[in-house]
């Protein structure tokens, strides 16, 4: 236990609000539901959006922004859509207050808006109502766009970073010519976000298709990244949708083909959110606060002197002056602390709740050795290392730590996904916190939502990666070709 931070095992949900809050992420604000993104936090998130930015355009993308506000009539054309959203829209009535003659600010009646506005909860509407204007023939297609945004869903039971009222996210929307290409774009979208979890966050996911049930609002089919969280529950942690003709033709979206035929237009959608940080957090941290992935750490290596006098620091001080650049070159963002404000332990303590993955060590003995102390974040191992060579060293053990988060996480998985042959076995999994289990279901959504009203657990995903396999379903007795991942989940 470090600085107050309750342990995992003891209560897991207040575990991950400690680290939140003490770790300096994040904190409530006085608005119901919202956050405030504090710098550190921030800065995370800033590291995830170059990244994820960086592969939207290497996969051909290009950004642009949208209104945030969508006319109410918009919002109503898709059906399916309108109806997924209703309950957790926000709604602007008005454009003006007043005072009312006795010092109250009020509400003025006579601006009320003649078509209500919805504060965007997904884009889909404003932006196929835009793509109207831009596509005419087959030479305007494809047309692949990402706007980062915030969006807001009015959430009854909001977590920091893992459900928020209004929340930070990319959403991508492209146009296509022909069905099977806006799917082969769906399913590209979703092996970058899988890619993203898996060599960058160090979050090992399943990729999947959601069942009817959890699709989105206006998709013909929903895809997934999933991935088990440190108390046994899922998180999904991004989605992406082939959204059909749809929003096409909701918004009359038509194009002339090659032959010169008039076509709707096919459409995919895809998302992630700041709940990645919440993944993060959840995936990999301990009991002594941040466990972060060197690839996203804002630090990824901390130096603090330890000393007696001003010489003595003044000689660590030039070592570090030299040692810092170096550690530069090779792309390692690092920071020298040598506050006279705070005692090492103090400063130790920190870095280690705020999971920054090496931190050095340098005393005068280290100095008349040659040597410094570096301990990493995600073992918590110490070792004497020589200062010679020090960042080659410290280059290939970012490295190491990276794959070995992974390696835990993976591991971690492993052991918590289990086949469940009964629906017996299926409760007795989830008393036990078993994490993914896969089991035969008979593909209808009523015995989906059965089992869900009688466990919380629901269907993750159908793996894209299953092997079909002759079952019965646990819950019906009736026949099933494959098994599909349930778990409780986020
Ligand atoms: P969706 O548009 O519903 O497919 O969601 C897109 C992405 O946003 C997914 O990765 C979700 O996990 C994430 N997301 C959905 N609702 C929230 C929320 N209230 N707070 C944070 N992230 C969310």
């Amino acid at each position: 236990m470090s600085k107050g931070i309750t342990s995992k095992n003891e209560d897991y949900s207040q575990w991950y609000n400690d680290i939140v809050i003490k770790a300096d992420l994040a904190e409530h604000s006085s608005v119901k539901g919202c956050m405030v993104i504090k710098p550190y936090g921030y800065s995370i998130w800033e590291k995830m959006q170059a990244i994820l930015d960086q592969k939207f355009k290497d996969t051909g993308h290009s950004n642009a922004y949208f209104p945030l506000f969508i006319p109410k009539s918009y919002f109503s054309k898709e059906a399916s859509h309108v109806e997924g959203f209703a309950t957790e829209c926000a709604v602007v009535t008005h454009y003006r207050l007043k005072n009312d003659g006795n010092g109250n600010i009020i509400v003025d009646e006579t601006a009320k808006l003649e078509e209500e506005l919805i504060v965007r909860p997904t884009s889909e509407t404003i932006i196929w109502n835009t793509y109207r204007g831009w596509i005419q023939s087959y030479r305007d297609l494809p047309l692949l766009i990402n706007q980062w945004a915030n969006v807001v869903r009015w959430e009854m039971r909001t977590r920091l970073f893992l459900r928020t009222t209004e929340f930070l996210w990319q959403e991508g929307h492209t146009a296509h010519s022909t069905s099977d290409e806006a799917i082969e774009e769906t399913r590209k979208m979703l092996d970058v976000y899988a890619d993203f979890a898996e060599n960058w966050m160090g979050l090992p996911v399943v990729k999947g298709v959601k069942t009817p049930n959890e699709r989105f609002a206006g998709a013909l089919d929903t895809y997934c990244i999933e991935a088990l969280m440190q108390d046994g529950k899922a998180l999904q942690a991004g989605t992406s949708h082939f959204l059909g003709q749809n929003f096409a033709k909701a918004f009359d979206v038509k194009f002339t083909n090659k032959e010169g035929k008039i076509e709707h237009v096919w459409a995919s959608s895809w998302g992630v959110s700041t709940r990645l940080i919440g993944a993060l957090i959840m995936a990999h941290s301990d009991d002594a606060g941040l466990v972060l992935p060197p690839k996203l750490a804002p630090i990824q290596v901390v130096i603090v002197p330890i000393y007696k006098g001003d010489e003595e620091l003044s000689k660590i001080s030039t070592f570090v002056d030299e040692l810092m650049p170096k550690l530069k070159r090779l792309g390692i963002s690092v920071k020298y602390d040598d506050r006279d404000t705070q005692r090492p332990g103090f400063k130790f303590a920190e870095y280690e709740l705020k999971g920054v993955p090496i931190r050095l060590a340098i005393g005068g003995r280290d100095m008349e050795n040659g040597t410094v102390e570096l301990a990493r974040r995600d073992t918590r191992e110490k070792q004497t290392v020589i200062q010679e060579g020090l960042e080659i060293h410290i280059a290939q053990l970012l490295e190491e730590i990276q794959q070995n988060i992974y390696n835990k996480a993976f591991d971690y998985r492993t052991e918590h996904t289990t086949d469940a042959n009964s629906y017996d076995e299926f409760k007795e999994l989830l008393d036990g916190k078993a994490g993914f289990i896969a089991a035969h279901w008979d593909g209808t959504p009523e015995t989906e939502q059965k089992i869900k009203e009688e466990t919380k657990a629901t269907i993750r995903c159908i793996p894209l990666d299953n092997k079909l396999e002759e079952g019965v379903c646990i819950y019906s007795g009736k026949p099933s070709t494959q098994r599909v991942l349930f778990a409780r989940a986020y």
